[in-house]
């Protein structure tokens, strides 16, 4: 199906069209830069500037895309989870066009549009896999069947910090630019990730995480010692989350009889957790999909990747007073 997305649950703004699982185009737009002096993401900002951005991302992605309204088959939007004003922007634009269109129209949740980048890239999903969503909001480990028909078990999730997060934190606590996830693995690529032994939280106490404490001991390393070398303070953050992460990923899988992994969300662009993560899959004989680092972080051709499949599945869409729900749950790919 020609399915085209739209994103706005947090600071990127972003269209995208998908024709039965494959990319024809997309636009994005941020206002990272606009809360960089707040040191996290202002609501109100963000959605002002998604609705600056929405119509000439809606343009430019149907341009690249090479498609008129006319060939679109239905209209898919975050509903949730995200900020409350973001989501409800997006809502807005995707309802208008899916009324003046007559298209049908879908709410996706934004973690299973996470999980279906990765199929734009390397296709279908297995009938089973586990899936590790690691991004700003969110760490969780996914037991997964068919995204579009199957309920999503989770096997377990942060009890604090997500990963994302985690990187964020340690990156203010250094004194690296907004946002920390790039900035701390930059830095790292000159520093030496056995320096410091910083906590691995929670190994053998089943599939939850935890990176608040490994924040605080960033936080304590640098109070104790102000002269540190940043690149082996952030090299050695970046290797106790990279170790829990796919420690994690690797036991689940072997213990549920699964072989394909797939890593998705802002955190899965890092270098060093994909370096880890295949190393670990190559030992343990599993496959591991991975998206491309473009795909990890928020787009609009991931909410059309899960349009699409919810329209293949035949799946009733979602009436035009569909609200956003900040708060979603992830329990199935649809968020209605
Ligand atoms: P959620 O998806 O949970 O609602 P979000 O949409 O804000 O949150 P994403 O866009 O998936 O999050 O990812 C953003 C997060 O990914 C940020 O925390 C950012 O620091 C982190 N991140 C991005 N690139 C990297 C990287 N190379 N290394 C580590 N973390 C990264
Ligand atoms: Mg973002
Ligand atoms: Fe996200």
């Amino acid at each position: 199906a020609v399915v085209l997305g739209i994103e706005t649950s947090c600071d990127e703004t972003g269209v995208g069209v998908v024709a039965d699982g494959r990319v024809l185009g997309a636009a994005l737009a941020s206002s990272m830069d606009e809360h960089a002096r707040f040191g996290g993401v202002v609501p109100e900002i963000a959605a002002r500037a998604h609705l600056e951005s929405l119509t000439p991302c809606l343009l430019s992605a149907m341009e690249q895309a090479q498609v008129k309204p006319g060939e679109i088959d239905a209209i898919a939007v975050t509903s949730g989870p995200g900020l409350a004003t973001a989501l409800q922007t997006g809502l807005a634009a995707a309802k208008a066009l899916a009324f003046g269109w007559d298209k049908p129209l879908y709410g996706v949740h934004h973690l299973a549009g996470h999980v279906a980048a990765d199929t734009l890239e390397h296709g279908p999903l297995p009938a089973r896999s586990i899936a590790l969503i690691v991004s700003g909001g969110h760490t969780s480990l996914l037991l997964l069947g068919d995204l579009a028909r199957d309920p999503i078990v989770h096997l377990g999730d942060t009890v604090d910090d997500a990963a994302g997060e985690a990187f964020d934190k340690v990156a203010r606590l250094l004194g690296l630019a907004y946002p920390g996830g790039p900035a701390v693995s930059r830095a790292a690529l000159d520093g030496d990730r056995a320096a410091i032994a910083f906590p691995r939280a929670m190994l053998g106490q089943g599939y939850r995480f935890s990176f608040s404490g490994l924040k605080s001991a960033v936080a304590r390393q640098v109070e104790r010692e102000p002269d540190l070398s940043v690149p082996d303070v952030a090299a050695s953050f970046q290797e106790a989350v990279v170790d829990v992460l796919t420690r994690k990923a690797v036991a689940a899988c072997l213990e549920h009889g699964i072989d394909t992994l797939v890593i998705v969300g802002g955190v899965a662009a890092n270098a060093r957790l994909r370096e880890v993560a295949a190393e670990r899959c190559a030992a343990a004989g599993l496959a591991l999909r991975v998206p491309p680092p473009a795909l990890c972080t928020d787009n609009g051709l991931m909410i059309a990747a899960v349009g699409d499949l919810l329209v293949e599945a035949g799946h009733p869409a979602a009436a035009l007073d569909l609200s956003a729900d900040p708060s979603a749950p992830l329990t199935k790919a649809v968020c209605a």
